[in-house]
């Protein structure tokens, strides 16, 4: 038995109460998730310690329970993990725990604005004095021969420990509610915190009983018959799918967890990707791409952002690219720091590698299925199109990568790659000045008069009909090189379309051209000229001398509307 002993906790700076309690009281409800992870730590510290043969004992089914009890106005966490000796406490709660604290108060001062380190700073086990006046600690540690330790604190600096009445392995963290927080001290309050930061962590996680209905026989007509009973209320999935490998799930997997992601929502995904990278940092997750009409009825911020299993927040502007943020799902990092304010997030290097790592494995993966299952692909074009082209328009490197499975749809709905579209028009839809020209249109239903024109003639009409269309008109033309230029369909833009291979009428003959230039190249007789003579049509001048080095500025001449140099 240890005589009770009261200490101090070594901090730096007094009055820290107060400022953390004014400062994080928006965010005040994390309390809840930190002592539940704290436990769900330790349950996962005694299961690795028992399969490295380091525990002998019987690790017992691992559970977390969260109680409450109005009246004495405590809330408390309980586990059977692996328990803290009292110089564990010490050193643990008193030294490392405190000096978060400690790190949070010296980032509080640095800070210019209060509100840039709100909200993110993770204080551990810290936290729960936002919410309560006195903190207790309960706990037998799995050591052979431990004593259980119990440890107050008041919430000064001071503690005071003695020995705790826990007889079996554990830690019970009993908060005695501060009058403000008597929020918490509800049913209700309590189950939306959990089902938020808690519906996926790996060890059970039990908040009371629910009355769930079970088959009970059958009445004497036959039909079943359901009694109600009382079941544990547990709130967690242990294994959720994005922890799992793909090859172990189905597409009813992928679309009951966006169920239990998002239980209020009514439309099903179309698409997803499973991210499991692990080098050169760790991230898994499940995005998925929802049904959409138009990008402005997108809900962003629908992706959630975990730790381990751990709700963190659905704020992931930081993490997850921009044109990423229209899709929904989970992203998991034990790499993304989370004690840390939003500022330094963006700031954080790992976040910025993480930010790029999550574009190009979004591409790849879009690129792998656009290889394998390119049927499949375009058939959901419609849906997915949207997000990547967004993606594309927002997004130089994706742009890059999507570059390769990007789809166009012609009027007869055939797709093509912007490559293959490329070589598919690029010798029949020419205009005089040698560009390519590219017919769309944006409603070829009102168009489709001028669409049979241009069919009939033999050349192929693109739809361009979507919300993102206008802007990826003019990303076609850019990316298509100088001479691809898009042109919405109509009599004027089709009359002045030629083939290439159309057989053009010569104005010489091939002994007259032959004679013609050595007749420019005689007269002319420098190294540095070419002569050219061009059997062209119509209109167009027939010999043409260029000097090597203007070479370049007269093609932009040429493409301005300007000339080369011409000689007759
Ligand atoms: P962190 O979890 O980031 O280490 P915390 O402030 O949450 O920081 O907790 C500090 C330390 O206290 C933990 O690392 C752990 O060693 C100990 N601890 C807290 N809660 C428990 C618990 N329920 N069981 C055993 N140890 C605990
Ligand atoms: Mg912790």
């Amino acid at each position: 038995i240890m005589n009770p002993e009261k200490g101090s906790i070594s901090i730096h700076t007094e009055n820290i109460f107060p400022v953390i309690k004014k400062f994080l009281y928006s965010d005040n409800e994390i309390f809840l998730r930190e002592l539940v992870s704290n436990a769900v730590d330790a349950s996962q510290k005694i299961k690795r310690l028992a399969s490295l043969g380091q525990y002998n004992g019987e690790t017992g089914e691992l559970i977390v329970d969260v109680k409450f009890d109005e009246a004495a106005k405590t809330i408390t966490i309980s586990d059977n993990g692996i328990g803290m000796t009292a110089e564990e406490i010490k050193k643990y709660i008193n030294q490392i725990a405190f000096s978060g604290a400690t790190e949070f108060m010296e980032k509080f001062k640095e800070a210019n604005d209060a509100n840039e380190i709100i909200g993110r700073f993770g204080l551990g086990f810290y936290s729960a004095f936002m919410v309560a006046d006195t903190v207790e600690i309960q706990s037998l540690s799995y050591q052979d021969g431990a004593e259980p330790a119990h440890w107050t604190c008041d919430g000064s600096t001071s503690y005071e420990i003695s020995t705790g009445t826990r007889t079996t392995r554990g830690t019970d963290i009993i908060l005695h509610i501060n009058d403000e927080s008597t929020e918490f001290l509800s049913q209700a309050r309590l189950q939306e915190i959990l089902d938020k930061y808690a519906k996926f962590l790996p060890i059970p996680i039990r908040f009371g009983t629910k009355t769930s209905s079970e088959p009970d026989g059958e009445d004497e007509e036959g039909k079943p018959k359901y009694k109600s009973v009382e079941v544990d209320n547990i709130i967690n999935n242990t294994n959720p799918a994005w922890t799992k490998s793909p090859s172990e799930l189905k597409d009813e997997d992928y679309l009951a967890f966006y169920r239990e992601l998002y239980p209020y929502s009514m439309d099903e995904p179309l698409f997803w990707i499973h991210l499991n990278v692990d080098y050169p940092f760790n991230l898994t997750g499940i995005l998925y791409f929802p049904k959409v009409k138009n990008e402005l009825e997108i809900q962003r911020n629908k992706i959630k952002l975990y730790s381990r299993q751990v709700f963190i927040t659905d704020e992931v502007k930081d993490i997850v690219p921009e044109f990423l943020m229209l899709l929904h799902g989970v992203i998991d990092s034990p790499d993304i720091p989370l004690n840390v304010s939003r500022s330094f997030l963006q700031a954080d290097s790992n976040v910025k590698k993480i930010n790029s790592y999550i574009t190009k494995k979004v591409a790849d993966k879009l690129n792998e299925i656009f290889k394998t299952d390119r049927k499949g692909f375009e058939e959901k074009w419609t849906d997915i199109g949207l997000f990547i082209k967004y993606g594309m328009l927002s997004d130089e490197k994706f742009a890059e990568k999507a570059s390769d499975f990007c789809l166009v749809k012609n009027t007869n709905n055939a797709s093509f790659t912007i490559k293959e579209y490329y070589e598919k028009v690029k010798d029949i839809q020419v205009d005089k000045d040698g560009n390519i020209v590219y017919l769309y249109t944006h409603d070829a239903a009102q168009q489709d008069g001028f669409i049979q024109t241009a069919l009939n003639k033999g050349y192929d009409v693109l739809v361009l009909d979507g919300p993102l269309d206008t802007h990826f008109t003019s990303y076609l033309e850019q990316k298509g090189g100088e001479k691809v230029q898009l042109k919405r369909v109509d009599a004027d833009v089709i009359d002045k379309l030629i083939q290439k291979d159309e057989k053009i009428e010569l104005s010489l003959s091939e002994e007259e051209s032959k004679k013609a230039l050595e007749v420019f190249e005689k007269a002319i007789s420098r190294q540095d000229m070419k002569v050219e003579v061009d059997a062209l049509r119509e209109g167009d001048l027939p010999v043409s001398v260029t000097i090597d080095e203007f070479m370049r500025r007269m093609k932009d001449m040429a493409k301005t509307g300007g000339g080369g140099m011409n000689f007759y």
